[in-house]
């Protein structure tokens, strides 16, 4: 799927193998008809690159297919992606349910910035599945949570979230750029899924990406006074119906809107050069996974039998309700990133971090060299000190997303940090 998965073989204008970068804003129209049938949705077709490109489009089809979905729209950003998952169902007056561990940049997208345009965001605690139950009416349009959140890296509980959901009619939406491949959320229930392609799928920490992935599974007609954005003619464009506009195509309601209305509009979309990018990451994400999930179970191994680590946080070293959820939904690793705290404390966390050699001290995950940091400081400052405590940031916990380095490099530069720590 990672390499043959969308309708991809070769460049049809030139026979190239390679996916060419198809630098150009638009794409000349046959005729004014044809212009006027691409414009109205009745040919699909590229018009302008903040619509479709035919690069993005090759990566929007191939990580649908790798995740078991029914389409994607490519984005400039992860949290582009988030934002636009949200904004497609929800509007001033709604709310959404979302998990408390999540990624720092969106809890404050969610405390704040959709707070500031009228939609809430109802924070609740994973371990308990029923509070997304008891957090939800009828104006809740989605619950929201991350497969592998740091810093608590506990497996979040999809199959139970997404299943209250069903019942209640509310889409499941996931978080999995921690863990791609090894994490399947549509399979377990979730109605779409969401990536910072930054991360992983990228792979070699070059180029800012997201992706959204409608699941094509949900029954949005079903619930059709809940997602009025889906199911009422839409003013935005020419009074469509997105459910009705979508059933020659397939189940793609949910992604032909964001497309045509959020990507439209707003316009944070993929460049083609760096979608280019991505498809290079994609073809060999599998194999990679595979190795940043057994170099980091070697790691936290290692760290959980050093003297001067207090604690380890790791899915593979978790145990009863914890390790079960890690067991249940992520298959072949625990993904990267591990979680530590030293004996010593901040000062510890920090001599430690500046004693790296081969790890890089940056604000990113899932880039092909090892990375660490203290998010206390960094990727969750924004947030409040009980916020702070909700999503699991202790001071004293370092963060490291293991690399694609020989495990032994890996090790040594620890072993010589910690000992300096
Ligand atoms: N989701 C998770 C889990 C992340 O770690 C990040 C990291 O930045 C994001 C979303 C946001 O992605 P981006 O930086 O591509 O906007």
């Amino acid at each position: 799927m990672a390499l043959h998965g969308d309708t991809w073989r070769c460049d049809p204008a030139t026979g190239a193998v390679a996916v060419p970068i198809y630098q150009t804003s638009s794409y000349e129209f046959q005729d004014t008809a044809h212009a006027a049938r691409l414009f109205a949705l009745q040919e699909m077709g590229h018009l302008y690159t903040r619509l479709s490109n035919p690069t993005t489009d090759v990566l929007e089809q191939r990580l649908a297919a790798l995740e078991g979905g029914a389409a994607g729209l490519a984005v400039a950003s992860g949290q582009a992606a988030t934002t636009y998952s949200v904004l497609n169902i929800a509007q001033s007056g709604d709310n959404i349910v979302s998990s408390t561990d999540l990624y720092g940049g969106t809890w404050a997208l969610f405390a704040n910035t959709l707070k500031r345009l009228g939609i809430e965001t109802r924070f609740v605690d994973p371990a308990d599945p029923e509070a997304f139950a008891r957090a939800t009416d009828e104006r809740t349009r989605a619950y929201y949570a991350e497969t592998l959140p740091n810093p608590k890296l506990e497996v979040f509980p999809i199959r139970e979230v997404a299943e209250i959901g069903r019942r209640l009619g509310v889409p499941l939406i996931v978080d999995n750029t921690a863990a791609p491949v090894i994490a399947r959320p549509l399979d377990d229930g979730a109605a779409i899924v969401v990536y910072s392609t930054t991360k992983y799928i990228g792979g070699h920490g070059t180029s800012l990406g997201g992706m959204i992935i409608d699941g094509g599974n949900f029954p949005w007609e079903a619930h059709g006074e809940r997602f009025p954005l889906l199911t009422q003619p839409d003013p935005a464009y020419h009074g469509a119906v997105w459910t009705e506009a979508a059933k020659p195509l397939g189940p793609v309601a949910y992604l032909l809107r964001a497309r045509g209305v959020l990507a439209r509009d707003i316009g944070a979309v993929l460049s083609p050069f760096n979608a280019f990018q991505c498809i290079q990451g994609v073809e060999t994400l599998p194999l990679r996974m595979k190795q940043h999930c057994s170099s980091a179970r070697l790691v936290a191994d290692f760290l959980a039998g050093h003297e001067s680590v207090s604690r380890v946080i790791y899915p593979g070293l978790q145990s009863g309700e914890s390790r079960q959820r890690a067991d249940r939904y992520l298959h072949g690793g625990y993904g990267s990133l591990i979680g530590f705290e030293l004996a010593g404390g901040v000062e510890a966390g920090r001599r430690f971090i500046d004693s790296l050699e081969l790890f890089y001290h940056v604000a990113n995950i899932g880039d092909a060299r090892s990375l660490a940091i203290h998010p206390a400081s960094t990727t969750h400052s924004q947030l409040t000190p009980e916020e702070q405590v909700m999503t699991g940031v202790t001071p004293g916990y370092v963060r490291l997303s293991i690399g694609l380095e020989h495990p032994d490099d890996i090790l040594a530069d620890l072993k010589q940090a910690l000992a300096r720590a």
